[in-house]
C-alpha cells in the first residue's frame, strides 16, 4: 500500500472538495440541518460530476473506481459540511453494491445506471425495531405465493427510506432455518408498490439533511425476479455489504473530523486572550497537534481497509478497526473543536457543534462500535 496518493486520487480529492466548498454553503448547512431535508439538487449536480458513483464501473454509467477514491470523496465532503456530506456520501449506498455481486445483468441494467446517474436514490433496511444489532433473525417476513412473494413487517431507521425510488430488503424467507440467520433473503421494492409505507423519523441529533424513515410492510407482493442472489442468503449478503459500507463510514468520520481541526486551529490562531492568539498557549496547541494524530491514524486504517477491500482481500477486521477507530476520534475530535471555541463553539452559527452531533452516527450506524470490536475479537480468537 502506497502512503500517497496516486495523482488521479488527487485530482479527485481536489475536484470534490472545490464542488464541496462552493456548494456546501455555511447557510445552507444550517437551513438543512434546521429543516432536515435532503439536498437534491446539490446531489443532482454531484452525481452529474461522478461524484456519488465512484465505485460504480463505467459499464453502469459510473466512474469505475474502487472504495479508496470514493472514500476520498466522502472525506471531502464530509470535511466541508459533516449533514450534506453525509447525505451525498449515502445517496446510492448498497444497492449497487449487492446488485454488481449477486445481481442478475437485468437487475443490474434496470437499476444501477439511473443511480449512477443521479437520477434515482435508493435504501438498504436491514434493522428492524426489535432487530438492530442482532440481525440473526429477522421478523420481516417474504413467504412464496405462486410466483410472486408477499412481504409483511416493519423496518426502522432506514437512512433516505422517504426519498428513496428502490429499496434492498432483508427478510426471514425460512422461519425453520436453524440458524436463523440461514433463512434470510434479500429482495428489491420500488416506491409505490402497494402496502409499502414510509414514515420520515424527525428530530434526529445530527446528519439531519441525511433523511432516515421507518417501513411499515403489509401484504407487499412483488414478482419473482425481485429476489436478488440465492434464496436464504440474504444474511451473508449484508455481512458482505457491511465489510465496504462500514469503510465509507469511516472516511465519514475522518472528513468530520478534519472538517472540525481546521475550523478550530484557524479560530485559535485568531482568538485572542490575554493578549495574545489562543494557539500561543501550549494547552490549546497541544490539543491541536493530538486531534491531528487521531485524524492520521484514523485516515490511515481507513485507506488500508479502502485498499484491501478494492484487490478483493479479506477486510473485516480492518474494516471494523477503521471504523471503531475513525467514529471515536471523530467524537473526541469535534468535541475539542468546540472546546477550543469556547462558548462560541456552543452556538450553532460557529458550526463546530454540529460537526460534534453529526460525528456521533459514526459510533452507531452499519454496526455500533461495540459490534465492531466484537468483529474484531472473534478475528483475533481464531489467528491467536
Ligand atoms: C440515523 C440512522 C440511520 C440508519 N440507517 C440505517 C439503514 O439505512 N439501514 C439499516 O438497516 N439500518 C440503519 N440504521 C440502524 C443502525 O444500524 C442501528 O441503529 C444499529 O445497528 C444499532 O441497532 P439498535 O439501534 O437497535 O441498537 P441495539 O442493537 O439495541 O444496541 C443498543 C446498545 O447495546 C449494544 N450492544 C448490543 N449488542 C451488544 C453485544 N453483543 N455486545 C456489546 N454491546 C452490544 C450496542 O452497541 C448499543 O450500544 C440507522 C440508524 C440511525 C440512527
Amino acid at each position: 500500500m502506497h502512503f500517497e496518493l496516486t495523482e488521479e486520487q488527487k485530482e479527485i480529492k481536489k475536484a470534490v472538495r472545490e464542488f464541496a466548498e462552493k456548494e456546501f454553503t455555511p447557510e445552507l448547512a444550517l437551513e438543512l440541518d434546521e429543516k432536515e431535508e435532503f439536498p437534491i439538487e446539490i446531489y443532482k449536480k454531484a452525481a452529474k460530476l461522478g461524484f456519488t458513483s465512484l465505485r460504480i464501473p463505467e459499464e453502469y454509467d459510473g466512474q469505475g473506481y474502487g472504495l479508496l477514491e470514493d472514500s476520498i470523496a466522502v472525506e471531502e465532503m464530509c470535511r466541508v459540511d459533516p449533514g450534506i456530506g453525509a447525505a451525498m456520501s449515502l445517496s446510492i449506498l448498497m444497492l449497487p453494491d449487492i446488485l454488481l455481486r449477486h445481481g442478475t445483468e437485468e437487475q443490474k441494467k434496470k437499476y444501477i445506471p439511473p443511480l449512477a446517474r443521479g437520477d434515482a436514490i435508493c435504501a438498504a433496511a436491514v434493522t428492524e425495531p426489535e432487530h438492530g444489532s442482532d440481525i440473526r433473525r429477522m421478523d420481516t417476513k417474504a413467504v412464496k405465493s405462486g410466483n410472486e412473494w408477499i412481504i409483511n413487517g416493519d423496518k426502522q431507521f432506514i437512512t433516505n427510506a422517504p426519498i428513496a425510488d428502490t429499496f434492498v430488503v432483508i427478510c426471514q424467507t425460512d422461519p425453520e432455518a436453524t440458524p436463523s440467520h440461514r433463512g434470510q433473503s434479500a429482495f428489491l421494492i420500488e416506491k409505490g408498490t402497494p402496502g409499502f409505507e414510509v414514515t420520515q423519523l424527525h428530530g434526529k441529533m445530527g446528519i439531519r439533511p441525511c433523511v432516515t424513515g421507518a417501513i411499515s410492510l403489509s401484504d407487499v407482493k412483488v414478482p419473482e425476479k425481485n429476489l436478488i442472489g440465492e434464496l436464504n442468503k440474504g444474511f451473508y449478503y449484508a455481512l458482505e455489504l457491511f465489510d465496504g459500507t462500514r469503510i465509507t463510514v469511516a472516511a465519514q468520520a475522518v472528513g468530520m473530523a478534519q472538517g472540525a481541526l481546521e475550523r478550530a486551529f484557524q479560530y485559535a490562531k485568531n482568538r485572542k486572550q490575554f493578549g495574545s492568539p489562543i494557539i500561543d498557549f501550549q494547552g490549546v496547541s497541544f490539543k491541536l497537534a493530538d486531534m491531528a494524530i487521531k485524524i492520521e491514524a484514523a485516515r490511515m486504517l481507513t485507506y488500508k481497509a479502502a485498499w484491501l477491500y478494492d484487490r478483493g482481500k479479506p477486510v473485516s477486521m480492518a474494516t471494523s478497526m477503521a471504523k471503531a477507530f475513525a467514529g471515536r476520534a471523530a467524537m473526541e475530535v469535534t468535541d475539542e473543536a468546540i472546546q477550543i471555541y469556547g462558548g462560541y463553539g456552543f452556538l450553532a452559527d460557529y458550526h463546530v457543534e454540529r460537526f460534534h452531533r453529526c460525528a456521533k452516527i459514526t459510533e452507531i450506524y452499519e454496526g455500533t462500535s461495540e459490534v465492531q470490536k466484537l468483529t474484531i475479537i472473534n478475528r483475533l480468537m481464531k489467528m491467536m
